[in-house]
């Protein structure tokens, strides 16, 4: 990447996912070789399709060499791809174009286009074979034209990857021996890649402004702080080590129940969206479930999804967790978790549409259906089963919920704070429900008017907000005064710091991705209630976001 001379940038600033650092050279994602000319050949046709051949079975080979170091259905997506270049058909369509007169590039992409556009209208998993497809032609095509080979890159040692963006896939197949830190230009706290990093523990920064990162050069990526340092110091270099080692250490502390100094119990829950994270989850300490997605079960569906397909999937979490308590949210589609089925209509601003329990309002069928399928879950298995609405901003909404799930049978019903207005009415809500939980990305974005998926408004969806923070304490104190439960469940729970002052502010439990829990149980152990109670107020007195922070370390610092 060219950088202008006189403004070489020693930092690069972008947001951090979770708290990881790494040091390493930075290898960039080889961009997709550009679409072969159409000119005709100067060469026999003959001879274009030995050129052919010849780089269809390099890239088949290089493939096998991944697929054999590759695990699982990496290992199988790889052999997989080297078959399609081994298809007759295939070579029969590349043989059929190069004897029009094209080159053995453009043959070759004529012909894999045609699959490709074969596969994609045939829908469902063949439809997402098409992609794979079309990376198979590109590494020809990059061989056949002497560029480098599309995709992750291979230095040949660790490295820290760099790209535009990274397509579901290419985080799908990341070596985590090889990938130090993952760096992508676009991307917000919520996107995509974020959420994949956060759950394969990778240090990443995304919307990152790091265009001038250069082939090869060294550099820190301090998810932490959100910065990328270019050619560190020796003793930056030194003091990313100790941190590294610091938050090894971390995860190797004995897993226990999360409590803090005085022993106040504050379990540690996890966030899932998929039963089978619930394994890693336990056994990086979950002492159940704070927040299961289902929505994420279904994005894919056109189809409301049966009784049965809900309940084995039901089943399959809550056998995870036998005795524990395990929270799940019903359906919370509309936005960026659009479900097909709930047949939403096209909405200007649909962040402030038919969202979440709105929604459901509408399909109460298809709500009862899934308190009925969690039901039958619960009663097969030991788990203690919960279930909470998302998105409710009213006393009714909330009696409505709370009813529907007890007459499936569901006795622990709870309410999402997420909207401002459930936050300032909270000990009404409360009234009609067993428990809180504060959905604290959502209540971010509305307390602050600032789109979560949007990169250029990161700033302003920043928990840390006392506006925010005093929303989450109206909340703790009407939990409280009624004695009822009041969780969070939002990404701000795997700040270790922020969980402090969550807790300060009458949280009763936290939940989050399971590679957070070793940070936050950590953390908790070093302040009392009273404690956290102080540092909780220091960071509400703030003005805002930033000074928030600095105050809770200040206050932070003074307890050791
Ligand atoms: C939240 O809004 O904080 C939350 C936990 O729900 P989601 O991120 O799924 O909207
Ligand atoms: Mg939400």
């Amino acid at each position: 990447m060219p950088i202008e001379p006189g403004v070489i940038e020693v930092e690069f600033i972008g947001i951090g996912v979770g708290r990881g650092i790494a040091i390493g050279p930075v290898a960039w994602m080889s961009p997709p070789p550009p679409e072969p000319s159409v000119a005709p050949s100067a060469l026999r046709t003959e001879e274009e399709l030995e050129r052919a051949r010849a780089a269809a079975a390099e890239v088949a080979r290089e493939l096998r060499r991944r697929a054999e170091a590759a695990e699982g259905t990496t290992g199988e997506v790889l052999e997989a791809q080297a078959l399609m270049l081994e298809d007759p058909a295939v070579h029969a369509s590349v043989a059929e174009h190069a004897a029009r007169g094209q080159t053995a590039e453009r043959a070759v992409f004529e012909a894999f286009d045609g699959y490709r556009e074969l596969l994609s209208g045939m829908g469902g998993y063949l439809a997402e074979r098409a992609a794979d497809l079309a990376d198979v032609a590109q590494r020809v095509i990059a061989v056949l034209s002497g560029a480098p080979a599309p995709g992750i890159p291979d230095p040949g040692h660790p490295f820290v990857l760099v790209a535009n963006d990274l397509a579901p896939a290419d985080t799908a197949t990341l070596d985590l021996g090889r990938v130090l830190a993952v760096v992508t230009l676009e991307g917000g706290p919520t996107s995509h890649t974020a959420i994949l990093a956060r759950e394969k523990s990778l240090v990443a920064i995304v919307g990152a402004d790091a265009a001038g990162l250069v082939e090869g050069e060294t550099v820190i990526v301090d998810a932490a702080r959100g910065r990328i340092v270019r050619d560190p110091s020796g003793d930056e270099i030194a003091a990313a080590s100790a941190r590294k080692a610091e938050l090894e250490a971390e995860a190797m502390a004995p897993i226990a129940p999360g409590r803090l100094a005085d022993g106040t119990p504050v379990p540690l829950l996890a966030n899932l969206g998929d039963p089978a994270g619930a394994e890693e989850a336990v056994r990086l300490g979950a002492e159940g479930v704070g927040l299961f997605r289902t929505e994420f079960l279904f994005l894919g569906s056109d189809v409301e999804p049966s009784g049965t397909v809900q309940q084995e999937a039901y089943e399959r979490l809550l056998a995870a967790f036998p005795g524990k308590k395990v929270v799940v949210r019903v359906l919370d589609a509309g936005a960026d978790k659009p479900l097909a089925f709930l047949g939403v209509r096209h909405e200007e601003n649909p962040a402030l549409g038919l969202r979440g329990i709105r929604a459901l309002r509408r399909a109460e069928p298809m709500l009862r259906g899934q308190l009925d399928a969690l039901a039958v879950a619960a009663s097969r298995t030991q788990a203690r089963l919960e279930v909470m609405a998302p998105m409710v901003a009213t006393v009714e909404e909330a009696a409505w919920f709370s009813a529907l799930a007890h007459e499936a049978g569901l006795p622990v019903a709870g309410i999402m704070v997420e909207v401002p207005a459930a936050a300032l009415l909270a000990k009404r809500l409360l009234t009609a429900v067993e428990f809180a939980s504060i959905g604290t990305n959502d209540l971010t974005q509305y307390t602050m008017a600032a789109d979560r998926l949007l990169g250029d408004a990161a700033e302003l969806q920043d928990p840390w907000h006392p506006a925010v923070l005093g929303l989450v304490g109206a909340v703790g104190e009407a939990g409280a005064e009624l004695d009822k439960p009041v969780g969070i469940c939002g990404e701000a729970a795997a700040d270790p710091l922020l969980a402090v002052v969550l807790v300060g502010l009458g949280a009763t439990s936290l939940s989050m991705a399971p590679s957070a829990l070793a940070g936050v149980r950590a953390r908790l152990l070093r302040y009392s209630a009273a404690q956290a109670r102080t540092i909780a107020e220091a960071a509400l007195g703030a003005d805002g976001a930033a000074s928030a922070r600095s105050a809770a370390e200040s206050a932070a610092d003074a307890f050791g």
